[in-house]
């Protein structure tokens, strides 16, 4: 689970996060969305302080992140993080790039991680592409492979940043297809999009977020059907 209280998030005086409370339940699959600058992006990358916050808690799966230590890189290798523009190794294999944390945070021994990395290509249907480098693929494809990527190091938490954005059209579908077997899997998600059927088709609860604060949530059906708040009124008009 995750339990987010009295968030503040500043970059220098503009406030970018305030005072968020969120909680993601085991399996729980959320979908934020909003306008632009609304602070998206920064809430997610406060999960696996990406961002650092100025006040507040953030617990992930009972592990305090502002209490130091070591808990930062402990939350990190149960969180996986996926991008907008995938953020590959351009210089490693696909395999290369899917073996790379569990061997050196995880300490998995080559042959292991290797037979996990093929695993979760074929899962997410690229396994003929793990000798290619990363320049060598589709958007889509690139896409599938820094979710495969962030599976082998067996999260428990994925968190999605507009996973399907810098996709040509025609791509997004084998995406939000490999997300949405990931959700029914049962595993906990949090994810960034505008993609209202991939919220409507698997998420349990939909956020949206406007100038830093989390202005109405719901259930995807009084979400989408009965929409509260002004300003998510208007938000849905435009990207409907
Ligand atoms: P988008 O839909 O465009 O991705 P977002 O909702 O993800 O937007 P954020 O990237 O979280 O928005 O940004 C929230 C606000 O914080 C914006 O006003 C942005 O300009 C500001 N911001 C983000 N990153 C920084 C930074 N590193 N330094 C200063 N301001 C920042
Ligand atoms: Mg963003």
């Amino acid at each position: 689970a995750i339990i987010m209280r009295a968030v503040n998030k500043y970059y220098g005086g503009f406030h970018a996060l305030a005072d968020i409370d969120l909680t993601v339940r085991r399996g729980e699959r959320i979908v934020i969305c909003g306008p632009s600058g609304s602070g998206k992006s920064t809430l997610i990358r406060t999960i696996n302080q990406l961002e650092p916050i100025q006040s507040g808690s953030i617990v992930v799966d009972g592990v305090e992140l502002t209490a130091g230590g070591d808990n930062v890189a402990k939350v990190r290798q149960d969180v996986g993080m996926v991008f907008q523009n995938f953020n590959l190794f351009p210089h490693m294999t696909v395999l290369e790039n899917c073996v790379l944390s569990p061997m050196k945070t995880r300490k998995t021994p080559r042959a292991e991680a290797e037979a996990t990395a093929r695993h979760y290509l074929e899962r997410v249907k690229i396994p003929e592409q793990a000798d290619k480098y990363p320049a060598q693929l589709s958007g889509g494809q690139q896409q599938r492979v820094a979710i495969a990527r962030a599976l082998c190091m067996k999260p428990r938490i994925m968190l999605f940043d507009e996973p399907t954005s810098a996709l040509d059209p025609e791509m997004v579908k084998e995406v939000l297809d490999t997300m949405i077997d990931l959700a029914r899997e049962g595993m906990t998600m949090l994810c960034v999009t505008h993609e209202m059927e991939f919220a409507r088709a698997v998420a349990d609860r939909v956020i949206f977020m406007d100038k830093g604060v989390i202005v109405e949530e719901g259930a995807p059906d009084a979400f989408f059907g009965n929409p509260q708040n002004d300003r998510l009124r208007n938000f849905l008009g435009q990207i409907a």
